[in-house]
């Protein structure tokens, strides 16, 4: 059996209301609310739903970039909130992060030498010379060229960019990987060269990703398992196959049934979500998903329903189950 090397446990971050002159309010902003996943060594494990539902966040919160309000996260058996600094700064070597935007995610002044020479530089990996070898090797597996390295990010296309910023998370050999929204602000043209990259790195240097997107024909391309997370809740959880095949949850629902289809002739339903998604600083009582539910009960709005197994590999919060 494949060993778990992340493992997210009742993970919460709630934010303090920003306070206006005129509303003084200690209101909080659950942006993620106990939530709970496991990532498997050498899978790939989706986080999908729509923006503000708490993706993102459990990104940082993963990598301590923000102080987390409860829960735990353990990577190869450690618990990530218990260490010092300087252990700390060591694990980060092997959990590292693509940013979704690779035109602000690189520093404009350094050239690409130094941007992919600074992980090393931090984490006191090789001698001078072995730093510029591992940099020009990087490049060439990212499929960009040694010449590239005396050059800055303005000279480079977004996917060129997005090449480095993939090269800058890999050059530690890092063992996971967290890639937050990486082709949403690149060109559509250049989007299925930047997954394919991905997806052969993955497998070439046996990589584990926790996969942030909204885009569900990536994760049906590239992920083994999907959370799918709605007001800073999982609702549904399972293996790709099994999720994709039957979701339960009908937010799931809506969300796949908005898929588009490669055969025009085979034609599915479209559910509409109805509504925008309400304020996580004032969430909906009970399921939090009740006043965009087509099935809503009275019990939707009482009762937080949790999650139940409904199959092998998969499990989804809903009153109706
Ligand atoms: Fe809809 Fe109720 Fe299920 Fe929530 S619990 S998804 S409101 S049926």
């Amino acid at each position: 059996m494949t060993e778990d090397l992340l493992c997210v446990e009742n993970l919460k971050k709630y934010f303090n209301a920003q306070e206006s002159a005129v509303i003084r309010s200690k209101s909080k902003v659950k942006a993620v609310d106990d939530i709970s996943f496991t990532v498997k060594k050498g899978s790939v494990f989706a986080l999908v739903g729509e923006s503000g539902c708490g993706k993102s966040t459990t990104a940082r919160l993963i990598l301590k970039l923000i102080q987390p309000t409860g829960g735990k996260v353990y990577f190869e058996g450690k618990d990530l909130y218990s260490l010092s600094s300087s252990e700390l700064v060591k694990t980060r070597r092997d959990i590292q992060m693509i940013f979704q935007d690779p035109y602000s995610s690189l520093n404009p002044r350094w050239s690409v030498e130094q941007i992919l020479s600074e992980p090393l530089d931090t984490h006191r990996i090789g001698t001078r010379a072995e730093r510029k070898k591992m940099v020009k090797d990087i490049l060439e597996i990212v499929g960009l060229k040694e010449e590239d390295c005396q050059k800055y990010p303005h000279e480079f296309s977004g996917g060129q960019r997005q090449r480095i910023g993939i090269a800058r998370a890999l050059i530690t050999h890092p063992k996971f990987v967290i890639c937050d929204e990486p082709i949403s602000a690149l060109d559509v043209s250049i989007q299925a060269q930047i997954i394919n990259l991905l997806k052969d790195l993955q497998k070439e240097l046996n990589l584990t990703y926790l996969f942030i997107t909204h885009d569900l024909r990536i994760v049906q391309f590239l992920c083994d398992m999907v959370g799918v997370m709605y007001l800073g809740k999982i609702v549904e959880i399972g293996s790709t196959e099994a999720i994709f095949k039957n979701p339960r949850h009908p937010y799931s629902q809506a969300l796949f049934s908005a898929i588009p289809q490669p055969d025009p002739f085979k034609v599915k339903e479209e559910v509409t979500l109805e509504g925008d998604v309400p304020s996580p600083l004032n969430p909906p009582s009970g399921c939090r998903f009740h006043t965009r539910c087509q099935f809503a009960m009275p019990i939707c709005s009482e009762e937080e329903p949790l999650l139940k197994i409904v199959d092998e590999n998969h499990k989804c919060a809903c009153h109706l189950l």
